[in-house]
């Protein structure tokens, strides 16, 4: 028996339809914020990851799913969406003389993570990025959009959790703060902030180990590294935030796996999840073009774990809309009108009623019982055909009525 590679799982129809609700939704939301939906390919050139996410992240030295492919290139699935819309951009020309775009896709990304509650190795994003535009009201646009998708879907006990990054000017300054504090601390640190501490001391600020925690509340705090750039756009982004009513909580700590982030990271955390507790994650890469070879084109987006909204709906019992469920069940009472049926069904799904009839040769009985689930059932046996009628029985009521095949389809209309 073969199974599913460890970290993937089948989403079956029992939560398949919950799925389609959420990204119905997105689409809905990402429509009424105008942006517009692009469809990439799961792998890419490694080299995009590589150079975009950053050699020292963990994505790229520990995570992607690297092969190389028939022609000897070297392909990675793609681990997240952000390098491969900034990539989509560049090469359609979507953003020159400073034209912006505003995207959104959504599908699987590949990690090779350790699978826990809410972390796979093959998961899904729902994904937006607004591309060319500098100025903090972008930001505040992307952290609204994750936040208006939250509030459609019903989600409750969300916390917004903001922060700066600083940028090239900024960063280096405080990133030698860092290796100057953690220094002073390393006995305390675990193996891999220990490796961190020279190639990329910032991840050590949102390690989850409680040691390097304690440690890392202590460190320097970057808001007095900002220089005066970054310090105005990160107060212009709080002030749209609180303009716009959405409380949010500082954090410090907050500097997310990927090295392409500039000023603005954020994440939305939900107290549903344990340790996994992020639903949605994002903020701003004004250096993620030229890192890949595109120039200068400014950008802000998010991403939001599509397995993991769907886990917290499900635990604060938030509805997903309607279950899928057919209209109309065709039976047959004898052999002879199964032909009949068929064509009934097809009149009906032509006229726009979601209709199921019986094709493998069961009972009257089984057929019955499946009709359970529909509104109507529509009968025809010998008397049926002979007279050109339908029995159409309303599953709700338990009544019936014949009713002529010729206006079978009107009359189940008027009624669903
Ligand atoms: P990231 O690209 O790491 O910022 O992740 C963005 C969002 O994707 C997170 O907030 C999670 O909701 C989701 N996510 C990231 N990694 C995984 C994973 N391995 N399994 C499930 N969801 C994930």
């Amino acid at each position: 028996m073969i199974s599913a590679p460890r970290g993937t799982r089948d989403i079956l129809p029992a939560e398949s339809w919950q799925w389609a609700f959420i990204v119905r939704t997105a689409s809905q939301v990402m429509d009424s914020f105008g942006f517009r939906e692009i469809h990439l390919p799961v792998f890419e050139h490694t080299e995009l990851f590589a150079r975009g996410v950053g050699e020292t992240t963990d994505i790229v030295e520990k995570e992607m799913y690297t092969f190389n492919d028939r022609g000897g290139r070297s392909i990675t699935l793609r681990p997240e969406a952000t390098a491969g819309v900034m990539r989509c951009a560049i090469e359609n020309n979507l953003c020159v003389q400073g034209a912006s775009a505003k995207l959104w896709n959504w599908g699987p990304m590949f990690r090779h993570e350790r699978p826990q509650k809410g972390r796979y190795r093959q998961f899904y994003q729902i994904d937006a990025e607004c591309l060319g535009i500098a100025g903090p009201m972008a930001d505040v646009e992307i952290i609204s959009l994750s936040l208006e998708l939250f509030r459609r879907l019903g989600l409750k006990n969300l916390e917004v959790v903001i922060n700066s990054v600083g940028c090239e000017k900024c960063r280096p300054v405080y990133r030698q703060k860092l290796i100057d504090y953690f220094s002073a601390h390393k006995e305390s640190l675990c193996e891999t902030c220990l490796d961190r501490l020279e190639r990329n001391p910032l991840r050590i600020l949102d390690c989850k180990k409680e040691e390097c925690g304690k440690i890392a509340d202590g460190a320097p705090d970057i808001f007095d590294s900002l220089c005066p750039e970054c310090r105005e756009h990160f107060a212009q982004v709080r002030a749209g935030l609180e303009r716009l009513g959405f409380p949010y909580r500082l954090s410090k700590r907050l500097v997310r796996g990927l090295d392409y982030y500039t000023k603005t990271a954020y994440e939305i955390l939900s107290g549903n999840l344990g340790a996994q507790n992020a639903v949605a994650g994002g903020g701003r890469y004004d250096n993620l073009a030229s890192a890949i070879g595109g120039g200068k084109i400014p950008g802000v987006g998010f991403a939001c774990g599509l397995d993991r909204v769907a886990l917290v709906m499900e635990e604060q019992g938030c509805s997903f809309g309607e279950a899928p469920a057919v209209q109309v069940y065709c039976a047959a009472l004898d052999e002879a009108s199964r032909g009949d049926v068929q064509v009934l069904t097809h009149e009906l799904r032509k006229a726009g009623i979601s209709a199921e009839c019986d094709t493998a040769g069961r009972s009257f009985k089984v057929q019955m019982r499946n009709a359970g689930n529909c509104r109507f059932a529509c009968i025809i046996g010998e008397s049926e055909r002979e007279n050109g009628s339908v029995a159409v029985k309303d599953m709700k009521e338990g009544s019936q009525e014949s009713v002529a095949v010729s206006e079978a389809v009107r009359y189940i209309q008027d009624r669903v």
